[in-house]
């Protein structure tokens, strides 16, 4: 896709005369390209118009940079198509709150619900996962499975037939124990599509749910817009959870999900594991739907933010794609130096999202700094070290002595120091372009 997109502009700044031909070829060009990459054929089309409205021929002839101009309308269409204009449900700690999971079978819906419990425990919530699924054998055992993993309370039943029912009881039962983020994994397989969605309707009716997410299967394809359709005219589907995008899908079909439930995507799955879970940022999704990778939109915010003279190390360091404490520690340092948090929040992508969210950027920079100075406790080793098993008991515990913070908040520092290092280790072998070189696609 990045490659047919890339060639479309290309052969359009080499064109002499930019005139209403040309840029229709262009676009055709790009339609193509996100058809194949399953964005469905009516957003392409409307994108299309849009596009031809925003880019005036008049300014391109005159010299402007016709390539830039066209690539950031498409980049800047793309993210418009994938925010509904208004935020998903933020269920709030301590206040009870139902979560209701519905997909088709194998989208990945039991999984995404333990990820989801998951990351709202490590934060400190008290989640509960009810298995409302009794239509396949093994459903049950399952989520049973990776709720014990995760030590997350769970409600089932292996007896009982009558979904709607075991839906109630386990919410009934962990409103009472007092749980603050309930949630209920659905089935996604029947006999009969209509009874499916007349069973969501019934489970959806009898435990009101807060939120309803609909779990898809990034690979699904150009089916995306309709069954995410479907699911939408039972319940009211609130958000969006893309799963495997692990994989080689790109997750166009993200952008028909959320045209046909008018709800935000908010996570995406990117693995088996329980942890392989991130919040969802529109750019370096769009960037990756478009074939630029997660990284151009990051590598232009290296050039614009880190001082000029640390820029060819700090390029070196990425490529060679060893994170460590002490990159880590550089990094924060050069994120407080920059002066108000906001300017540079989206440095990086898993800097931007989790760790600086927008509009928190005052206990962003109070976290860092906390991070910084039970940081200031650890040895060059430690610092310096790549592997993850140097950091045993006895070392957390002197590192909270020594910083006198609780040994819970240098293992949150730990955490965020693994999650940033894996975002980094995809860095590895990046050929590093020079300023000026970096295009957008
Ligand atoms: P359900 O039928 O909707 O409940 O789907 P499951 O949760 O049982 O998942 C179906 C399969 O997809 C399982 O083998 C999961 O391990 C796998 N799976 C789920 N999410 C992801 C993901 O983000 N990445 C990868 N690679 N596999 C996933
Ligand atoms: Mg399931």
């Amino acid at each position: 896709l990045g490659g047919s997109i890339t060639r479309a502009l290309q052969q359009m700044s080499n064109a002499t005369i930019i005139d209403e031909k040309v840029l229709n070829e262009c676009l055709n060009e790009i339609t193509r390209a996100l058809l194949q990459s399953d964005v469905q054929f009516k957003l392409v089309r409307d994108m299309q118009t849009n596009i031809k409205k925003i880019v005036n021929l008049d300014d391109l002839a005159a010299g402007h940079n016709k390539r830039n101009i066209i690539q950031k309308a498409i980049f800047n269409e793309l993210c418009k198509i994938l925010d509904p204009g208004k935020p998903a449900f933020a269920p709030k700690k301590g206040k009870p709150s139902v979560v209701m999971f519905v997909g088709l079978q194998g989208s990945g819906k039991t999984t995404t619900c333990t990820k989801y419990a998951f990351y709202h425990q490590k934060k400190g919530w008290k989640p509960a996962l009810v298995c409302a699924d009794t239509f396949r054998a093994g459903a049950f055992d399952q989520l049973k499975q990776n709720a014990t993993k995760a030590k997350i309370p769970f409600y089932g039943s292996y007896m009982e037939s009558d979904p709607v029912k075991i839906a109630e009881e386990g919410v009934e039962r962990f409103k009472k124990e007092n749980c603050d983020l309930i949630i209920v994994d659905t089935s996604g397989r029947h006999k009969q599509e209509a009874a499916l969605f007349e069973e969501m309707r019934q489970v959806s009716e009898a435990t009101k749910p807060d939120l309803v997410i609909f779990v898809m299967d990034s690979s699904i394809g150009q089916a995306a817009f309709d069954q995410a359709q479907a699911f939408k005219q039972s319940v009211a589907v609130g958000a969006v959870i893309i799963t495997k995008m692990d994989g080689h899908a790109k997750g166009g079909g993200a952008l028909s999900a959320v045209a046909a439930t008018k709800s935000p995507v908010i996570f995406i799955g990117t693995g088996e594991h329980m942890d392989e879970f991130e919040v969802f940022d529109v750019k370096p999704f769009v960037s990756r739907l478009l074939g630029m990778g997660d990284w151009s939109g990051f590598m232009d915010k290296i050039h614009e933010v880190v001082p000029m003279d640390q820029q060819p190390e700090l390029l070196q360091k990425l490529s060679e794609g060893n994170f460590t404490m002490r990159i880590m520690y550089e990094q924060f340092q050069n994120i407080l130096k920059m002066g108000p948090i906001g300017q540079v929040f989206s440095m990086l992508p898993g800097f931007s999202a989790e760790l600086m969210p927008k509009g928190r950027e005052k206990e962003s920079q109070a976290k860092i700094k906390r991070y910084m100075y039970m940081m200031d406790s650890m040895t060059n080793e430690e610092l310096d070290s790549t592997n993850p098993k140097l950091m045993n008991e006895s070392r957390i515990m002197r590192i909270a002595r020594g910083s006198g913070r609780q040994v819970r908040d240098v293992m949150e520092m730990l955490e965020e120091y693994k999650r940033l290092a894996k975002i980094w280790s995809k860095m590895k072998g990046l050929k590093i372009p020079k300023k000026g070189e970096m295009s957008a696609l």
